[in-house]
């Protein structure tokens, strides 16, 4: 089973593809946090990507395709993976088709996960996670038991993304709806759309998705 988590920056497709991997198998594949990566190592891709990405614009497809194809060849793909964050781009779901025929692999399903804008951007804007474990949290909606010190691992040291701010926020959204927005019809006319609301509880939303993937 492969299938892609879909919906614009802040709606909830990385905490759920996290949820998804952790209780049914299937591996995130998130080019967000792969690029995320590659500025982290000091790589080529990482200080060619860094200002873009920072701005809230998209890399450039080549880059993206490439990454994730390779990604795509390790082994623990063979159980089947949750795309977030790609594709993204008309352009990177034709590359995806190729490269997944070219294997005899499909994408079952592509589920929309729905919301709104005003919650988009208070969700992006409080959001932060821990330095050492990734845990996610936010100012008014998560906050840890204990104020600057990790849940999960106890950790005090937090991140908060380059482009979790207002104006990246701004950029993100309108590229969602210039650039990948135009998927949905793509993925409709191809029978693989499923759409879930994204404005549920976390818990909810998690049911929701595992009961599309079930029927797909
Ligand atoms: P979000 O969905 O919350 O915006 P991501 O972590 O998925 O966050 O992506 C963050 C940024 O990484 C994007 O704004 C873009 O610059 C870059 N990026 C991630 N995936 C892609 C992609 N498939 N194509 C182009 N750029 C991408
Ligand atoms: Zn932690």
């Amino acid at each position: 089973m492969n299938i892609v988590l879909f919906g614009p920056p802040g709606c909830g497709k990385g905490t759920q593809a996290k949820r998804l991997q952790a209780n049914t198998g299937l591996v995130q594949l998130s080019t967000g946090d792969m690029l995320r990566a590659a500025i982290a190592s000091g790589s080529e891709i990482g200080n060619r990507v860094k200002d873009i990405m920072a701005e809230g614009k998209l890399v450039d497809d080549e880059t993206v395709i490439a990454m994730l194809s390779e990604r795509i060849d390790a082994p623990d793909c063979d159980k089947g993976f949750i795309l977030d964050g790609f594709p993204r781009t008309l352009a990177q779901a034709e590359a995806l088709d190729a490269l997944l025929k070219g294997k005899e692999l499909e994408i079952n399903a592509v589920v929309e996960m729905t919301v709104n804008d005003e919650a988009l951007i208070e969700r992006i804007s409080g959001r932060y996670s821990c330095g050492n474990c990734g845990a996610g949290y936010h100012d008014t909606f998560k906050k840890p038991e204990t104020e600057g010190v990790c849940d999960e691992c106890g950790g005090k040291d937090f991140d908060r993304r380059a482009d979790d701010n207002a104006d990246s926020v701004r950029i993100r959204l309108d590229a969602y709806r210039n650039q990948s927005a135009p998927l949905l019809p793509y993925y409709r006319e191809r029978g693989k759309l499923i759409a879930v609301n994204g404005m549920a509880e976390m818990d909810e939303v998690e049911k929701e998705i595992k009961a599309v993937i079930k029927t797909a």
